[in-house]
């Protein structure tokens, strides 16, 4: 079982004691910045050349300085920009402002888990990963609570890691819903699979070949988009609330029915040994080596399957639907 940790497993003073610098200003990076400073703790967000967030970041009373001197300045560094430059930003203004004893913190464990940063050995490298978006994670603080975190220690350099990086945890408020302790290989590994097998890649392509059964088999296409794609977020809704047996109380006893019978003749052992391949690929680098090859390749596979995708007859369907629909708000 997960092993947990609350406010009083953690000293906010330990944080309280360092410098620390925020890289990034994006979904975590304001979130994370923000609450440490309201929890007393002494903060800089460290930003490029021209970046646009930089206002935003002033404007809320941060100090902002260039990533270098905000590396040079801080012994706590958290690393929050997007995932597939944190090497490249690594190289060029973090690695030679690190010192023996400095802390070396991410959100998300995919560059240390594959080796795109390596830091040095006097270093702690740490995680505090929460479980929500950084405006949920911003949005509860404020409100006196928090949303769960993931910890994990990938070097104990100081022999204090961990204490350290549950002190973090406490200052953006995820101490005080609970802290689960992993590592960075475990959360890297089922973040990955968990968001292509099931959250996004799996869910979509669901969708749409149910969405492409029917408009093949001659329905109409709003209808099909309504019971394939529409319908979903009431079924998540009432799983997120309580999980599968909330939502088959919901529905209807015919649906749950035929979830019984039909569900497993759709995912079948093929798909699970299809997701066990997928698996393999993300624990032996393919995945993670293929992804920055095509990042860094500028991106052409992966604009030609968004294109495909935005001009699916279930995206321009669904589109014109979603304005007869006043509650639905596409900006949100
Ligand atoms: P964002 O995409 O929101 O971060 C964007 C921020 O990074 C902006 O402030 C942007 O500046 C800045 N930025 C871009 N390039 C650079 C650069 N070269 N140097 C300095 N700053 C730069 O990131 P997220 O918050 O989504 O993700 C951050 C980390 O947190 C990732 O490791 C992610 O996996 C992890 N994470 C994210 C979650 C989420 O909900 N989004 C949840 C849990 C973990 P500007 O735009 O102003 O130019
Ligand atoms: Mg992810
Ligand atoms: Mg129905």
């Amino acid at each position: 079982m997960a092993e947990l940790f609350y406010d009083a497993d953690a000293d906010l003073s330990i944080i309280q004691g360092r410098k620390v610098a925020v890289i990034g200003y994006g979904s975590q990076g304001h979130a994370h910045a923000l609450s440490l400073r309201d929890s007393g703790v002494d903060v800089r967000v460290g930003l490029h050349e021209g970046s646009k967030s930089k206002a935003k970041a002033e404007e809320q009373g941060l100090r902002v300085v260039p990533v270098a001197e905000a590396a040079a300045e801080a012994d706590v560094i958290m690393v929050l920009i997007p995932d597939p430059i944190q090497g490249d930003v690594y190289e060029k203004d973090i690695k030679d402002n690190l010192k023996d004893g400095d802390a070396l913190f991410f959100g998300h464990g995919l560059n240390i888990r594959y080796g795109f940063v390596k830091p040095p050995a006097g270093v702690d490298v740490c995680m505090v990963a929460p479980k929500g978006p950084g405006h949920l994670v911003r949005r509860q603080y404020e409100e006196g609570r928090g949303v769960p975190c993931l910890v994990a220690v990938e070097q104990d350099a100081t022999g204090n890691a961990f204490a350290l990086a549950l002190s973090y945890a406490k200052g953006i408020g995820g101490t005080r819903a609970g802290v689960i302790r992993t590592t960075f290989t475990e959360e890297t590994e089922t973040d990955l699979f968990g968001e292509q097998a099931v959250l996004a890649g799996g869910v979509t392509a669901l969708v749409k070949a149910g969405f492409e059964t029917l408009t093949e088999a001659g329905y109409q296409p709003e209808i099909a988009y309504f019971e394939c794609l529409h319908e979903l977020k009431l079924i998540v809704d009432l799983m997120y609330e309580g999980g599968l047996e909330k939502m088959r109380w919901s529905i209807s006893e015919t649906a749950e029915w035929g979830d019984y019978v039909t569900g497993p003749r759709i995912i079948t052992d093929a798909t699970k040994a299809e997701m066990r391949k997928v698996l393999a690929e993300i624990q032996d680098g393919t995945f993670a080596k293929n992804w920055m090859d095509e990042y860094h390749g500028g991106l052409k596979k992966y604009n030609e399957y968004k294109k495909q995708d935005s001009e699916h007859l279930l995206e321009t369907t669904g589109k014109e639907l979603r304005k007869l629909m006043s509650w639905v708000d596409e900006e949100a």
